[in-house]
């Protein structure tokens, strides 16, 4: 062998034994419960880069729901509910109070993070729902609107001592927001970070674009339509998983603040847009919303969206006709 063909070889070996050591990309998947729901992380990459990503992540949601749960004693949003006010709040709870308040004044009202009270009023989470009495619903809305909270700094003044605060139509999708920022601080490419439906994308699957699967609101287990897309926020607001009958009727846990009552426009609203958290809000605004004023309210927010009307009518924006595959 000429020295050049053996000097070409030993380079051959070298190059083989480099790609053998490299970790080949793989699909790792893990589910947790979080903020009452499965939350799972789907991450393309090496289990190397993959494993400690998906740790840290789920680190960073249990953290955001110790600052945002009501449940959680001493929480932001506890403190919220049981002081009179003002409560100083951490800076991230501000911004998504800051967030939710723009939707909230923008939606006319639609979206309102004072419903505390009138949420606990009718339990519908709870073992014990009922349907309150008018004057219960009356009480329980005083206050309430996009200017009874005024944030100074990270200082949160109440109009009415007694309001509680719920960031139950927008905490979610910050937490997933959280966990995707963390998950690209990691060096993760190709992710899913999908917390009951709700979720948010990194990249696409590594060879094709993510395949997402929007629950029929009426036919449990089927499917509506699936959506290719990649690099975006999906958020699901119905009134299908949280509910109970009463007399044959449902009653569930998207409330209008002008009625006090479950919101009667829709079945489902789907938002797809860039941030979870902005998805979140939407989705839950346009429900109330309805389907009029739902979709013209996408619009001026530049937001895609899949909404089923009360009657069962499926209307799509324009901008995701091309996504959508009908089952
Ligand atoms: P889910 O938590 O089921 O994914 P949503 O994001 O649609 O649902 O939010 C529902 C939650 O939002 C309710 O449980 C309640 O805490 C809160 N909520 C209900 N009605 C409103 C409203 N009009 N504006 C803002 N938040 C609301
Ligand atoms: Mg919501």
């Amino acid at each position: 062998m000429s020295t050049c063909l053996r000097k070409l070889s030993v380079l051959l070996l070298l190059l083989l034994a480099l790609t053998g050591c490299e970790e080949r990309s793989q699909r790792v998947s893990r589910s947790q419960l979080l903020m009452g729901t499965l939350v799972d992380i789907v991450v393309v990459a090496p289990s190397s880069v993959a494993e400690p990503a998906i740790d840290a992540a789920f680190a960073e949601m249990h953290r955001i729901e110790n600052l945002m749960s009501p449940h959680v004693e001493q929480s932001d949003v506890w403190r919220l509910s049981h002081q009179p006010g003002p409560v100083t709040v951490s800076a991230e709870t501000a911004e998504v109070l800051r967030r939710g308040q723009i939707v909230a004044s923008e939606s006319g009202g639609a979206f309102d993070m004072t419903l505390g009270r009138l949420k606990q009023l009718w339990g519908v989470e709870s073992a014990t729902p009922r349907v309150p009495s008018d004057e219960e619903i009356r009480t329980a809305l005083q206050g309430i609107g996009p200017d009874a909270l005024r944030l100074e700094g990270h200082t949160v003044y109440k109009r009415r001592p007694e309001l509680q605060v719920d960031l139950g139509g927008i905490a979610k999708g910050y937490a997933i927001d959280r966990a995707v920022a963390v998950l690209r601080q990691s060096g993760v490419r190709h992710a899913s970070v999908n917390a009951g439906g709700d979720l948010r994308l990194i990249g696409d699957r590594g060879d094709r674009p993510w395949r997402i699967g929007i629950q029929h609101p009426r036919q449990s287990g089927e499917l509506l339509a699936t959506l290719d897309l990649e690099d975006i926020a999906v958020v699901t607001s119905g009134d299908y998983e949280r509910f109970f009958e009463r007399d044959g009727v449902r009653y569930h846990h998207l409330f209008d603040p002008q009625t006090g009552r479950p919101a009667r426009g829709c079945q489902s609203v789907t938002v797809v847009t860039d941030e979870a958290m902005q998805a979140d809000a939407l989705a839950t605004a346009v429900f109330v919303l309805g389907p009029q004023r739902g979709m013209e309210f996408l619009r001026q927010n530049r937001a895609e969206g899949i909404l089923v009307t009360a009657s069962g009518e499926v209307l799509v924006t324009p901008g995701l006709q091309s996504r959508v595959h009908w089952p």
